[in-house]
């Protein structure tokens, strides 16, 4: 194969899954064993494209409607997303094939369409949000260290803090920071008009939550 002229290549196919509402276009032509994973993945976006898009809503935004799921033989690392395109490790996918969680993660940063300047932390925690109270709320969750953790760890810390402030404090935040970083307007205050407390003031109540 190394010595292929390229003129017996195969031709490169793009697999399309679902219409105009929702749609997955998915390109395995470099990891060609990982297609019907990839048809997997391609279906599970069809279908939580518009839940998350009903999750994440704001005013006057239209959620993009179609995701392209590359497979990426040389890549390290897990997956990320940029603009429509969720870019995902072979080799990730070869080791973990149960892992969707990781798709519906990078299918909200899809949905989130944020512009750039938010804090990572949080487009990374809204994303694990998604994926861990809607997603696979029945998954096992990481045993946080209140010595050691911190809101800014990002993922599912930031997610379970999420999940504790909409459960236990003040609902509906998600929806309101989920607008402000599409708006470009998050500031850190906003949790004090949000909620009454400072984000600092909202951790320590979690972590005080989960004392014994
Ligand atoms: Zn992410």
């Amino acid at each position: 194969m190394a010595f292929d002229s390229g003129l017996h290549a195969e031709p490169r196919t793009i697999v399309k899954i679902g219409a105009k509402d929702a749609s997955a276009l998915v390109d395995a032509n470099d990891a060609p064993d990982l297609k019907e994973w990839g048809n997997k993945a391609g279906t599970l976006c069809v279908e939580w494209f518009p839940k998350i898009a009903a999750l994440l809503p704001s005013v006057g935004f239209a959620a993009p409607k179609e995701v392209t799921l590359y497979f990426d033989p040389k890549m390290k690392g897990v997956a990320h997303a940029l603009g429509g395109k969720i870019t995902i490790s072979a080799a990730f996918v070869r080791a973990h094939p149960d892992d969707f969680g990781m798709v519906v993660h990078e299918l909200t940063h899809v949905v989130q369409s944020y512009p750039p300047g938010g804090p990572g932390w949080l487009v990374e925690g809204i994303a694990d949000y998604i994926r861990i109270v809607h997603f696979e709320p029945k998954a096992p969750r990481p045993k946080l260290d209140a010595a050691k953790a911190s809101y800014k760890d990002a993922y599912k810390t930031t997610a379970m803090f999420l999940e504790w402030i909409e459960l236990h404090h003040t609902a509906g935040v998600v929806v309101k920071m989920n607008a402000a970083l599409r708006g470009g307007a998050y500031k850190d205050e906003l949790w004090s008009s949000l909620t009454g407390k400072t984000v600092d003031e909202l951790w320590a109540l979690f972590m005080k939550s989960l004392q014994p």
